[in-house]
């Protein structure tokens, strides 16, 4: 199989050609396509290094409208390099979407830089729940409007303590966003979060 079998368009192809992708990994091929075709919600158990952030990521660039300003796609991860480099990754991955904005959200830096960066228009933010929380209470970032919601590395974020947290960002989120929820395990906390917070989620393993 090959990225373009996958559905993916040619500003992505081209990003994939640079970074030297040659085939999908097992997680891209189960999730992309599912997540081009339909609007539906995917639990994916898949450990890092699979290749899941690509997995969500493309799906994600490939739907958002670029055009528009509004924050359409949240990532949710249970740390600050994870949102780093998770941030980083996406940036390479839709370099050729031209206006794309894609915004860290992440404790012990700057709330202020971060406000700043959110108010210039980020189609995607990828963050942390504490901080997440934290500028939603505050009224720095807006994701009424979010399509797409990503819960990376969703056992991790539960055994942080971040429940709470997690439970009242969706809150801020529309009914009818699709939820993308990726997890290495599938403890108890995460079926919780998973009948609570999606519907009818497709399913697959790698
Ligand atoms: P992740 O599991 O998302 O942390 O990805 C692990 C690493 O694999 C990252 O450095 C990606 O850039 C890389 N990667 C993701 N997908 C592919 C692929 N299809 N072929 C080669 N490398 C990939």
């Amino acid at each position: 199989n090959t990225f373009q079998q996958l559905g993916l368009e040619a500003e992505l192809l081209q990003a994939i050609t640079d970074l030297g992708f040659e085939t999908p990994s097992e997680v891209q091929e189960k999730s992309i396509p599912i997540l081009l075709e339909q609007e539906k919600d995917l639990v994916a158990l898949a450990q890092t290094g699979t290749g899941k952030t690509a997995a969500f990521g493309f799906p994600m660039l490939q739907k958002i409208d670029i055009d528009s300003r509004t924050t359409q796609g949240l990532i949710l991860s249970p740390t600050r390099e994870l949102c780093m480099q998770i941030t980083n990754e996406i940036k390479l991955y839709g370099k050729y979407c031209k206006g794309l904005n894609v915004v860290a959200i992440y404790g012990g830096a700057s709330i202020t830089d971060q406000a700043r960066d959110v108010k210039k228009g980020a189609q995607i933010i990828v963050a942390t729940p504490g901080r997440m929380k934290d500028m939603i209470s505050r009224r720095l970032v807006d994701i009424s409007k979010i399509e797409y919601a990503v819960l990376d590395e969703a056992d991790e974020m539960l055994n942080m303590g971040f429940y709470e947290d997690i439970t009242s960002i969706l809150s801020h989120t529309p009914e009818d966003k699709n939820t993308w929820l990726f997890s290495a395990t599938m403890p108890k906390e995460v079926s919780t979060i998973a009948k609570k917070f999606m519907r009818n989620p497709i399913e697959i393993t790698v």
